[in-house]
C-alpha cells in the first residue's frame, strides 16, 4: 500500500471526545462486580511466527502470476487445513494499474464455524513488484521481499492459527488472506487492495457477517509504532479504542501508541465500506508526518528488518483480544 490521507485537526478533535466518552461508559459498566470465567490466554509465541514470515520471504517475492506466489498459496492451504481449519480458495481475475494482468486468489481459512461469536483477521500475502521507493535506481524496477509489507500479518496469522489448534476456543474466526494487495499505484487509490475489494463485494452480497475484524498490515518491522490510523477511526472507533486500550494495559503502549494519524488506503477501508463489518488496521506507522517506515517499498523490506519481539507482541495482543471476546471479557 498506499497513499495516505491527510485529515484536519479539528476532525480528529471531534473524533477523540467522542472515543474519550463512550471509553468512560465502557469502564464503568466493566467495573460493576460482574462475575468473570474462568480462561486462559495463550502464550504468542514470536519465534514461530518469525518462521512463518521467513517460509514466505524464502518463496522469493510473492507477485501475482509468479511461482512463488503459487507455491505460497499452495503452503497456505496446507498449513491451515494441517491445523483443523476449513479452507476455500476465492480466485478472480486481477488487472494491475503496473502493466500486468494475473489470476489472482484470497485464502480464506474457517476456525469453529458455527459459533454465535464470529471476528475476521486478515491481511495480504502478495508483495509488490517494484521497489519505487529504493535510493538505488537500478533496483527500481524489481519486485520487493516484502517480509514486512505482506509476510509479517500471515506470519502472525499462521501462529495465531497454531494457538488455535492447541487452545480450543468457543469463538468462529475467519482469516482471510487477501491477494492483490500491493501492485497499485498512485493515479488511482482503486489500484490497491484488489483481492479485498473482490471479497468485500462478495461478503456484501453473501449477506457474510463477522461481529468485528483486525487488518495485520506491516507488523513485524524494528521499532514499529502503531499509531492510530484514521479510517479504522471512522468505521470503528470503539474496536479501536478497546485493542489499544488493551495493548496499554498490557505494557504495550510503546508499540500501540497513543497518537492519532491520518488515513491510509488499505484493505480494511474496503471490509468496512463495502461489506460492512467494522475494521480496525494495526500498520506502522512510526513517521510523524504520517509516513511508513523509511524501508517501505524499497528492498530493505526484507527479513533483517523483522522484528522477533515486534511480532510477539503484535500477535500477543490480538490473542488476547480473541481469548478475551470468547470469553466476554473485553
Ligand atoms: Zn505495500
Amino acid at each position: 500500500m498506499k497513499r495516505i490521507f491527510f485529515i484536519s485537526t479539528f476532525i480528529l478533535s471531534i473524533v477523540m471526545i467522542v472515543v474519550a466518552c463512550k471509553k468512560d461508559k465502557k469502564e464503568d459498566q466493566s467495573s460493576s462486580g460482574q462475575q468473570k470465567k474462568q480462561y486462559n490466554i495463550p502464550a504468542f509465541n514470536g519465534d514461530s511466527a518469525f518462521v512463518f514470515v521467513k517460509k514466505q520471504v524464502d518463496f522469493g517475492p510473492r507477485v501475482p502470476g509468479t511461482e512463488a506466489h503459487k507455491k505460497a498459496q499452495q503452503w497456505f492451504v496446507e498449513k491451515f487445513r494441517s491445523y483443523g481449519a476449513e479452507v476455500e480458495v476465492q480466485k478472480f481475475d486481477a488487472n494491475f494499474v503496473l502493466g500486468f494482468s494475473a489470476k489472482s486468489s484470497n485464502i480464506i481459512a474457517k476456525f469453529n464455524p458455527g459459533k454465535s461469536k464470529k471476528i475476521l483477521i486478515a491481511a495480504h500475502y502478495d508483495s509488490r513488484k517494484i521497489a519505487e521507493k529504493d535510493p538505488d535506481p537500478n533496483k527500481k524496477n524489481l519486485p520487493i521481499d516484502g517480509a514486512d509489507d505482506g509476510a509479517s500479518g500471515v506470519g502472525v496469522i499462521f501462529e495465531l492459527a497454531r494457538i488455535l489448534k492447541n487452545n480450543p476456543l468457543d469463538l468462529s474466526i475467519d482469516f482471510v488472506l487477501f491477494d492483490a494487495e500491493d501492485n497499485g499505484n498512485e493515479t488511482n487509490d482503486e489500484s490497491w487492495c484488489l483481492g479485498s475489494q473482490y471479497w468485500s463485494k462478495n461478503a456484501k452480497s453473501d449477506g457474510y457477517k463477522a461481529d468485528f475484524g483486525v487488518l495485520l498490515d506491516l507488523v513485524g518491522a524494528k521499532g514499529a509504532v502503531f499509531t492510530k490510523e484514521y479510517v479504522s477511526k471512522m468505521y470503528a472507533a470503539d474496536l479501536q479504542a478497546t485493542i489499544w486500550n488493551l495493548a496499554a494495559n498490557m505494557g504495550y503502549g510503546d508499540l500501540f501508541a497513543d497518537i492519532e494519524r491520518g488515513s491510509v488506503n488499505d484493505d480494511h477501508l474496503y471490509v468496512n465500506r463495502d461489506a460492512g463489518i467494522p475494521m480496525v488496521n494495526i500498520i506502522n506507522m512510526p513517521d510523524p508526518s504520517g509516513g511508513f517506515g523509511p524501508y517501505h517499498h524499497t528492498h530493505d523490506d526484507n527479513i533483517n528488518i523483522i522484528d522477533v519481539n515486534t511480532l510477539r507482541r503484535t500477535g500477543q495482543v490480538v490473542t488476547a483480544l480473541m481469548y478475551k471476546y470468547a470469553n466476554d471479557d473485553l
